[in-house]
């Protein structure tokens, strides 16, 4: 609680007297107070003290068409007006959920034609997990319930949410993963590929699946369920042999492979979904986050026909949100997408923004705390090293922490992921502010090496 400005110290106030952050040390957001955001515009935010600050995360990945954008909020005041809310639950529907539905389907790749809709990503995957064993129940293999997932990959925060994950620090908390759900290896060969090149650790990566699906029976395995590039793990993208593979194992035994596409879907790959960027052929995709640029919640699934076919043959499907497939929401993610097509946003992202991103962050790997730099679209990842020929880390020295701070302070966000910076801008960022982005990354990975020796 060190501000000067009296605002900021009310707010800092309330914080303290009366909310609980999301992922946040309780006790130690008191002592600190935290940083209060108050507007943006494009890429920018600004915060209560006054300081501009270029959102290199975009939000949490989710604010692809930029800030600020008078379209989405005139949608959402126009279906407001109009009809705020209905539910889809008694044989009723309206028409923002069906023609969100119809311009999901026509963005989709082909035989993915029908969604259902959540109020987020972690209910998207708990309805992929009753989707996934109903589904199986009907064709009469009730015992394929379990769901393969991978260790660090991040699929929410519902109790299902959090045990398809492999997050190890939120499975100690509250007995997780649930019965059911088991963890193979992630394809990271930077942290974890040791003497192998990443081509032979992306074929021992994909393996696992294998070797796991034989572990516990294919007759009792339902789903595969990854991220095209994992986000929250830490930007980690797979060796090329990594995709291939795993492909070539789902082809041979007959297990539903559900994409989490809440990073990847909406343009970030500068294709509408990874799947499209690795052409992988998905039985679900789990949205979110870009499907209303983060201006709304909205989550959903997107299943493939066939596996619909057997779903109309099963009677009732016993699962809905209240919120499943709220219409302002509904009107607000139309606009959204609208917005990407017309624009054109997402060529854009393929032809001009990510490759100069990517060959601007590169630039990077001169620098004497950068073991990698790796990315694909708008995604980019930093690993800070102590030593660059073995990658190996400063031991306990939270690294990345310190260059996410010099970041906070001199105008930029980036996350840190232990000792991995990692990038999701706006899908809008220009070059200009790419430049931007690249140099004052820079500058915090100086300031952070002068603090390391200093
Ligand atoms: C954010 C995220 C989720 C969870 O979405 P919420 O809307 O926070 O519930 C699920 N999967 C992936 C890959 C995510 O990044």
């Amino acid at each position: 609680m060190t501000s000067n400005n009296p605002q900021t110290r009310e707010w800092q106030t309330l914080s303290n007297d009366h909310h609980l952050a999301p992922f946040s040390d309780f006790k130690q957001l008191k002592e600190k107070g935290p940083r209060i955001i108050t507007s943006a515009k494009g890429v920018y935010l600004w915060d209560s003290e006054g300081n501009k600050i270029l959102d290199g995360m975009a939000g949490l990945w989710c604010v692809a068409i930029g800030y600020g954008r008078d379209e989405l909020a005139d949608a959402a005041s126009k279906q407001m007006r109009e009809l705020p809310y209905y539910n889809l639950f008694f044989q009723t529907a309206h028409p923002p959920v069906l023609e969100l539905a119809k311009a999901i389907a026509d963005i989709a790749p082909q035989g993915m034609n029908h969604v259902f809709f959540t109020g987020s990503g972690s209910e998207g995957n708990d309805t992929m997990l009753r989707m996934v064993r109903h589904y199986w129940a009907i064709k009469g293999q009730p015992n394929k319930k379990v769901i393969i997932s991978r260790k660090n990959g991040y699929h929410g925060s519902t109790v299902a949410g959090a045990s398809l994950g492999g997050m190890t620090y939120m499975h100690e908390q509250g007995d997780l993963p649930i019965p059911g759900i088991v963890h193979i290896a992630q394809p990271y060969w930077f942290a974890e590929g040791g003497d192998m090149t990443p081509e032979e650790f992306g074929v021992w990566a994909a393996n696992q699946l294998e070797e796991k699906i034989l572990e516990v029976g294919v007759d009792n395995v339902g789903a595969f369920i990854a991220e095209p590039i994992q986000g929250a793990g830490g930007v980690i993208i797979p060796p090329d042999t990594y995709w291939p593979r795993i492909k070539e194992i789902l082809a041979k035994y007959d297990i539903l492979f559900v994409a989490d596409e809440v990073i990847c879907g909406f343009g970030r790959t500068g294709e509408w979904f990874g799947t499209d960027f690795y052409d992988l052929k998905p039985d679900m995709m789990t949205i979110a986050k870009g499907l209303t640029s983060g201006y709304i919640p909205m989550g959903g699934l997107i299943v493939r026909d066939e596996v619909v076919a057997v779903l109309n043959e099963g009677g009732d499907f016993n699962h809905g949100f209240t919120y499943s497939g709220h219409p302002v929401a509904a009107a607000v993610a139309l606009e959204n997408i609208r917005i990407m097509r017309d624009e054109k946003i997402i060529e854009r992202v393929n032809t001009e923004s990510a490759p100069y991103l990517q060959k601007r962050l590169r630039e990077l790997n001169d620098h004497p705390l950068v073991g990698e730099v790796r990315g694909v679209g708008l995604l980019g990842a930093i690993e800070l090293v102590q030593d660059k020929a073995t990658r190996k880390r400063y031991e306990g020295k939270g690294v990345g922490m310190i260059c996410r701070t010099f970041c906070f302070e001199n105008g930029l966000i980036m996350r840190a992921v232990g000792d991995t910076m990692i990038i999701a801008p706006p899908l809008v960022i220009t070059k200009a502010e790419i430049d931007e982005l690249v140099t004052k990354a820079r500058k915090c990975l100086d300031l952070t090496l002068s603090a390391l020796q200093g």
